[in-house]
């Protein structure tokens, strides 16, 4: 059966002291709610560790992602991080391939698949990112670039390594701009998207969950989450309000 899902990106916000306080208010708040969708945040990579034993300490439902990592175990890769150690210290997830990454750090669909490789062999899940710029949405070639962003890295994935394997659909233009797409466009989108992964993984396409991700916030969530082929939010901003993040994980 396909997991609903509701990710919030922090990206590079908050200090120590303020994601615990974020932490303990979502958790306060998604306490009772039904267990059906899956909870995750992603802090700063300095907040991990210490967010992690709060929410072990806790017994807290929400799990823990990591915004990047590295695409080597370990080395000499001065700054980078390590996929293992991000699983040691308790992460269940990574987001791979973020726009922002494939932007302002020329990401590839090479260096991703590495990354999820070996994301996947350190036993945590990608939270892999697609979606295409608004000049390639204008120009009609937003499918074409979609397609390949599965094709090149997905495609070189087994079957077993498929099924642990979350795709986040995020068009750049609505990403952080207040411009969501319409119900419409994601769930066109999203439909494509499973299409493509059939024509590969038949057996898997209809179990993969699908995020959709850009300007999603509570007045916007139940429309987009009602959509057939939409299984939840990778959430911006608006899950730095622990009140908007609850609020979008109640819209299903
Ligand atoms: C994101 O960064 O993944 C995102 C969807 O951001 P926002 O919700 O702020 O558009």
């Amino acid at each position: 059966m396909r997991k609903r899902v509701v990710a919030g990106n922090w990206k590079m916000n908050t200090n120590i002291e303020e994601g615990l306080l974020l932490v303990k208010e979502i958790d306060h708040l998604v306490k009772d709610l039904s267990q059906e969708t899956g909870v995750i945040i992603a802090p700063p990579f300095t907040h991990l560790a210490t967010i992690s034993s709060l929410l072990k300490s806790e017994n807290s439902r929400i799990l823990l992602a990591a915004q990047n990592c590295a695409d080597h175990q370990s080395g000499a890769y001065t700054g980078e991080v390590s996929p293992n150690t991000l699983a040691e210290i308790g992460c269940k997830y990574v987001i791979i391939g973020h726009s922002e990454r494939r932007e302002y750090y020329s990401e590839t669909n090479d260096l991703l698949l590495r990354k999820i490789e070996l994301v996947l062999k350190a036993n945590m899940s990608p939270i892999y990112c697609i979606g295409e710029r608004l000049e390639e949405r204008e120009s009609n070639r937003h499918f074409d670039v979609v397609s390949s962003q599965i094709k090149e890295v997905l495609y070189n994935l087994s079957e077993e390594e498929l099924e642990k394997v979350i795709i986040a659909y995020e068009p750049v233009w609505a990403i952080g701009t207040g411009k969501t797409a319409s119900s419409d466009q994601a769930e066109e989108m999203h439909e494509f998207i499973r299409g493509i992964v059939a024509d590969k993984f038949p057996s898997c396409a209809d179990n993969i969950s699908i995020l959709y991700g850009g300007s999603c916030k509570p007045s916007n969530a139940q429309e987009l989450f009602a959509r057939k082929n939409v299984d939840g939010g990778l959430i911006g901003g608006a899950s730095l309000s622990a009140v908007d993040f609850v609020a979008i994980i109640k819209s299903f």
